[in-house]
């Protein structure tokens, strides 16, 4: 993704604080949706049992992921498989939250020989 001079609409390098072109300070891009969203509906990868839907819902709607499971399988046992199909619908429309990889380790520099 690459980020646009305000100023004179050079294309910049991602980190770049300043235009290369004119000088002027760049705009930090927008902040990545995820995850300063909290209401956004994905399945998060941590915390998950089977496909993460209860997991997912409970992080969007601060519901405790606990009662969203029992709900889920209440709604299963005794509502005629409502819960689970709720659960595969769940499955099907929430997208699954993206990977966020750790940052690359620094190269080992050896230390110079005087
Ligand atoms: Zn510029």
């Amino acid at each position: 993704m690459a980020i646009y001079c305000r100023n004179c609409g050079k294309a910049l390098a991602d980190d770049a604080r300043f235009c290369s072109g004119c000088g002027s300070q760049t705009v930090p891009p927008a902040a990545a949706p995820y995850p300063q969203s909290v209401t956004r509906l994905v399945r998060p990868r941590a915390g998950r049992m089977l496909a993460g839907v209860c997991q997912g819902l409970a992080n969007a709607y601060a519901w405790d992921v606990v009662w969203v499971r029992v709900v889920t399988v209440l709604l299963t046992v005794f509502g005629g498989g409502s819960g689970l199909l709720a659960y595969v619908i769940f499955w099907i429309v929430m997208p699954e939250e993206p990977v966020i990889f750790p940052p690359p380790p620094t190269p080992y520099q050896p230390p110079t020989q005087p």
